[in-house]
């Protein structure tokens, strides 16, 4: 059994406050608006006098000032914050930074699940900062989720973290332009849906389709094969998927920037590699 405060009380560091009473830990709790911390109270946490009140502090907020705005000028000395707020790279070694400079030391986390998953089977959560020390609080924070340890820069995680959630938010806003135009052809959501999880699955594979790894290996060559699909064709073709979108009246935001990133390619002279050769566009806004 650890002794841990939880530091942030919105659904993320509430179900965390909960997750370490349910596997036997002694939880503080502490939260700006304090009424927050009633229901953890209630279930067997001790409310913290102040966010700065334990030796090891889990820190879950909407950002890292937050987590400023909390500590205010306390000392931190001998204490672990871990932090699994979303920020930037940047961000987080500052904080680093900031902590040390209070005689404390900061991991950094990303959690890559919502809070119904933490503590489930899958769950995982990027780390990073002092291995040592992430080591001696792992029997605890391994209540939340898989330790993923990315390295010692305590920006490593919000790189990995990041990384994920830019995967995350635009195929599935990909999912949900094409479930509208699914529903302005008359075709329910739930007819499509088979083709769409199919879709996603062999994206991930090494088949044929395994585009995540056929993408990773052309960028670690830098070679764009383009014989059998050339991004003029690509270009071509994502123009007639966005005419079809405006077609069937649906907007076009994303895909219209994406049709433009793929012109650039082709402008810049690189029409004839394949689709790996966006990236060299990316790298270069
Ligand atoms: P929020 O991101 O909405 O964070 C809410 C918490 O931040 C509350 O405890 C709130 O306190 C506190 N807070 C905000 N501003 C301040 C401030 N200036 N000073 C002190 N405390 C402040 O809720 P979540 O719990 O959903 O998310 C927490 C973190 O986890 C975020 O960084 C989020 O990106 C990340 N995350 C969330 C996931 C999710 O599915 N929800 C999944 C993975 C990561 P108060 O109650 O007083 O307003």
């Amino acid at each position: 059994m650890s002794q841990v405060t939880v530091v942030g009380l919105g659904p993320m560091g509430s179900k965390m406050a909960e997750t370490f009473l349910a596997a036997g830990h002694e939880v503080s709790v502490w939260n700006r608006t304090a009424s927050k911390a009633d229901p953890l109270v209630a279930k067997g946490a001790r409310r913290a006098g102040t966010a700065a009140d334990g030796e090891l502090l889990v820190v879950s907020q909407i950002s890292y000032q937050a987590m400023y705005d909390s500590l205010g000028d306390a000392r931190l000395d001998g204490k672990t914050v871990v932090n699994l707020s979303s920020g930037t790279p940047a961000e987080l070694r500052t904080a680093a930074r900031w902590v040390a400079e209070r005689g404390g030391t900061l991991i950094t986390a990303g959690i890559m699940v919502p809070p119904p998953g933490i503590g489930q089977p899958g769950a995982y959560t990027f780390y990073s900062g002092p291995k040592d020390v992430l080591d001696r609080h792992a029997g605890l924070l391994g209540a939340l989720s898989e330790l993923t340890y990315v390295g010692a820069d305590q920006g490593l995680a919000m790189v990995y973290y990041q990384a994920q959630l830019l995967v995350f938010w635009t195929s599935l806003t990909a999912h949900m332009h094409a479930m509208a135009l699914m529903r302005a052809a008359g075709v329910a959501p739930q007819d499509y849906l088979p083709y769409a999880q199919t879709l996603f699955t062999e994206l991930g594979d090494d088949g044929p389709m395994g585009y995540a790894k056929i993408l990773a290996e052309e960028f670690a060559a830098g070679v764009y094969p383009g014989a059998a699909n050339s991004m003029h064709m690509q270009a071509a073709g994502l123009g007639h998927a966005v005419d079809t979108l405006i077609e069937a009246g649906v907007e076009t935001t994303v895909p219209g920037a994406l049709k433009r990133l793929f012109e650039r390619v082709v402008a810049e002279g690189r029409g004839d590699d394949g689709l790996g050769t966006v990236i060299e566009s990316i790298r270069k806004p």
